[in-house]
């Protein structure tokens, strides 16, 4: 960020109270955006400490896959749910890069996660990333990519073109168009890597099954899931 930027949010911040992204309440000056009323009531998963975890169960037997963690349980109405309603409808983007740093420090210390070579966001459809300016994916991605020193790139896991129909259809059509709208740009450089692919909410997996069949059509890779937050069924 400039110096310039800096300055200006400092004086705003003297104007306009900082306020809690989870529960909305004022925060002292200088603090973090998350309360720590909220902070101590986020629900962690220990996901990062066990092959055979809640998340893994819920992919198990459709993909061949090594490890996946998510950072948060996600509750409707729990704390969580405001954080990732923050980061992908009101723009707070950095909230994003925030968690991916936190997510990447618990991953770090995982042997599971320790040699991973690449990281891969779901990549976000150019509509919605055009009206949203960001894929929030891609910024979890990126404070994932600083906490463990691991590069991730938005340019290998890549969307094929639009399936403008896909609302109109049926529910099987639907499900028929998720398997091919994912596709891998330059397969040479995850040919027998370890990638991890990273998503902001882990509901069905459906997503994270979809990337990971196009990155196994392409190339041999081992293939591990992280996402910000884990839905509770
Ligand atoms: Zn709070």
């Amino acid at each position: 960020m400039t110096t310039l930027r800096k300055m200006a949010e400092g004086l705003a911040g003297l104007f306009y109270p900082k306020l809690c992204l989870s529960c909305g309440r004022n925060l002292p000056p200088g603090t973090l955006k998350i309360c720590l009323d909220c902070r101590s009531d986020l629900h962690y998963t220990d996901h990062h400490l066990y092959l055979e975890n809640h998340f893994s169960d819920r992919l198990f037997g459709r993909i061949p896959f090594y490890a996946a963690a998510g950072l948060f349980v996600f509750r409707k109405g729990g704390r969580v749910q405001p954080l990732i309603h923050a980061l992908k409808y009101k723009g707070n983007h950095q909230l994003g890069v925030e968690l991916g740093r936190q997510h990447g420090l618990v991953l770090r210390e995982s042997e599971f996660f320790a040699d991973i070579d690449w990281i891969l966001p779901v990549p976000l459809h150019i509509k919605k990333k055009r009206l949203r300016g960001y894929n929030q994916s891609a910024m979890y991605a990126q404070g994932l990519s600083e906490a463990m020193n691991v590069p991730y790139s938005d340019r290998i896991l890549i969307r094929k073109t639009y399936t403008e129909t896909q609302t109109k259809k049926g529910m099987d059509d639907r499900f028929k168009n998720v398997h091919s709208v994912f596709d891998v740009a330059k397969p040479e450089l995850i040919r027998q890597k370890h990638v991890l692919i990273v998503d902001d909410v882990m509901t069905t997996g459906a997503t994270l099954e979809s990337c990971a069949k196009a990155v196994l059509a392409k190339v041999e890779a081992r293939i591990s899931f992280a996402t910000i937050a884990i839905a509770e069924h």
